[in-house]
């Protein structure tokens, strides 16, 4: 039996501008007949855009049965950012299967929620699942806040990144004041600050790996110009839980798959 996610072929069926740099793409169509959520708040599916065979990983912010939204933030250059930034209603994309990997305690009593405008999708979608604590979020975005795009309950702080930095929402957990009791703790942002906030939640806040899901959603240009290459997380988060490895081993496993070496 093959292994390989089911793909879909789907049209643009509409592209809105939600913001300055965040665009909404709805897909529709036929192709999109037999694609099933798996009700993850966080899931995703891997978009290939046409004439491509790279793919990049988008949250699906909503799918109807007939109509599934992807937003997409339009950032300074790449793949999907340039294509989306143009007139692309009309277009054939293909689109994967949808995986998540939000999975909060039973016992939880809170939870928390960062990330970068490339997590509001599902920052909004696991507060409009309403999991039935209380929720705090901080959500960073580029431009002006957002509070429209987020339905539901919770106490939100939005902010926006230090002049002259893509993302510092690292800075945001550092601050956090944790409440008492159990909870669980959702972040998605910039890969190398998501692995420094791994160690700070197992280190100093202590936090058991069942307590948090910290995913790396992009990677900056580092310096050094090592590249990496995009890389479903779903299949290496699986094999690596039921391996019954950490979160951090997981997440240096998902890392070490990205990378392509010395560019
Ligand atoms: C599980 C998962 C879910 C995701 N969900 C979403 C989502 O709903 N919406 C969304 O917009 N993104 C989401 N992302 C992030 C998105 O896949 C990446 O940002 C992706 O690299 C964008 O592709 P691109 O073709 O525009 O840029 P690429 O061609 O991948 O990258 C080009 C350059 O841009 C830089 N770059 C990439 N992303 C960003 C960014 N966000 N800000 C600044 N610089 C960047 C890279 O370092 C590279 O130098 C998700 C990622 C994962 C793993």
């Amino acid at each position: 039996m093959s292994t390989r996610a089911a793909q879909y072929p789907a049209q643009v069926l509409r592209r809105e501008q939600l913001s300055e740099h965040f665009v909404r793409l709805v897909l529709g169509g036929p192709g999109l007949a037999g694609f099933v959520s798996t009700g993850v708040p966080d899931e995703w599916v891997a978009l290939t855009i046409p004439g491509q065979f790279q793919t990049r990983y988008y949250t699906v912010r909503s799918w109807d049965g007939a109509e599934l939204v992807l937003d997409v933030v339009v950032h300074d250059h790449g793949l999907v950012t340039e294509w989306a930034s143009g007139e692309v209603t009309g277009q054939t994309v293909t689109v994967s299967d949808p995986r998540g990997s939000f999975a909060m305690p039973a016992g939880a009593g809170w939870l928390l929620l960062v990330g970068d405008l490339t997590a509001l999708p599902a920052v909004a979608r696991i507060i409009e699942s309403r999991p039935g604590v209380p929720i705090r979020a901080w959500c960073e975005t580029p431009g002006a806040a957002l509070p429209a795009y987020v339905a539901g309950d919770a106490e939100i702080t939005w902010t926006s990144p230090p002049p002259g930095s893509q993302s510092a929402t690292a800075d945001l957990v550092r601050a956090i004041d944790w409440p008492a009791g159990d909870g669980y703790f959702w972040m998605a942002g910039e890969s190398a600050q998501m692995r420094a906030i791994r160690k700070h939640l197992m280190r100093e806040v202590k936090l058991p790996s069942s307590a948090y899901d910290v995913m790396g959603y992009w990677r900056g240009a580092p310096a050094s110009g090592r590249r990496t290459r995009p890389v479903d997380p779903g299949p290496i988060w699986r094999a690596g839980k039921a391996a019954g490895q950490s979160d951090e081993q997981i997440w240096a496993a998902y890392d070490a798959a990205r990378e392509v070496g010395d560019g």
